[in-house]
């Protein structure tokens, strides 16, 4: 069986583990398609949180309790620019991380496309699955705000990270998203799919950038192989992160159910075929979805894995 999930950062990683963990025990192929409307430039390096999560997380260096960067990690570069005051000081890059942008930017400024610097650094991680990003162009996520009394559109990362998401959004718009192609693989990866999982992540700033690809989109939706959303909201919650700030800019109610209909069933316009939900959740209703219900709470990898099954059989594959 192949298996495509379309994934953003920390939420997507820990449902990658129990994808990979379901195809160790089947000989599934796994593919992971990986938002990049997070990707900034910092100090001159070009910065993937999205993909580095993956990446990290299915390698085993992560940080475990901080969800991002690398574990073991130590600040001196960081210590260092702040001591010069070289903004922005509010993005943390540790010195391991360093690495990882180095080889990147040097590999991006001699040419090479995002998606031949993923897989150049996967040899070294190894994630054990296919990881891909969304496209190789620049699409990123900016968020339209009221700021010092004025409309402004600031970086996702800003907003976010800078001020926590505590200035209320207007709109997310993604810059490039008009003229941006699938990255190389993304396009045969959707036509030789047997089925399409979207991985619980953020709706509106981890799986819509992807979906605003349009040619992606539009392979997703007239493809053959049936597409499985797991929602990312338990009981009204999105379990970690400020996923509802992002809803609220959309007016959509921070539910499974508002997560789904925004999503929308694939025969009315939308994307899905299918929608996992918690058991918390079993009244969801998505018109024109196949609703199916099981614990949803990544808490280890054999419970995520046991998500994925359940994905699966719901999509109508086992
Ligand atoms: P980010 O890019 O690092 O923010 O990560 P993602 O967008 O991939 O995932 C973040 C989302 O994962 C959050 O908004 C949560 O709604 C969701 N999430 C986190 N942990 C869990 C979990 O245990 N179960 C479910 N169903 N969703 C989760
Ligand atoms: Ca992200």
């Amino acid at each position: 069986m192949r298996i495509v999930v379309l994934a953003g950062g920390i939420g997507g990683a820990r449902f990658l583990t129990g994808v990979r963990a379901y195809a160790r025990t089947t000989g599934a192929e796994v593919t992971a398609v990986v938002n990049v409307g997070d990707d900034v430039w910092m100090h001159g390096l070009r910065i993937t949180p999205d993909l580095d999560s993956v990446m990290y997380t299915l390698g085993g260096g992560i940080d475990p309790e901080r969800g991002w960067g690398r574990a073991g990690e130590t600040w001196t570069v960081k210590e260092e620019l702040a001591k010069y005051g070289a903004e922005p000081s509010w993005f943390g890059l540790g010195d391991r991380d360093i690495a990882t942008h180095l080889v990147r930017t040097r590999m991006l400024n001699a040419g090479y496309p995002l998606s031949a610097v993923v897989a150049a650094l996967c040899d070294r991680w190894q994630p054990g699955v296919a990881l891909l990003p969304a496209t190789d162009d620049r699409l990123e996520t900016h968020v339209v705000t009221e700021l010092d009394g004025a409309e402004q559109a600031i970086h996702f990362q800003e907003w976010w990270v800078r001020h926590r998401a505590q200035v209320p959004a207007k709109r997310f718009v993604f810059v490039g998203a008009d003229a941006a192609k699938p990255a190389a693989g993304v396009l045969d990866a959707l036509s030789g799919a047997d089925v399409v999982l979207l991985a619980p992540s953020n709706p509106v700033v981890s799986i819509a950038p992807v979906l605003a690809v349009a040619p992606l989109r539009e392979a997703l939706v007239a493809g053959s192989a049936p597409v499985v959303g797991v929602s990312p909201i338990i009981g009204g919650s999105p379990v970690r992160g400020m996923a509802d700030r992002c809803l609220a800019a959309l007016d959509v109610a921070c539910t499974a159910e508002g997560v789904g209909r925004l999503l929308g069933a694939r025969t009315a316009g939308g994307v899905l075929d299918a929608w996992l939900v918690d058991p918390v959740d079993a009244a969801t209703d998505v018109p024109g979805v196949r609703v199916g219900a099981a614990p949803l709470w990544m808490t280890d990898e054999d419970a995520t894995a046991a998500m994925v099954r359940a994905a699966l059989e719901l999509g109508g594959l086992s």
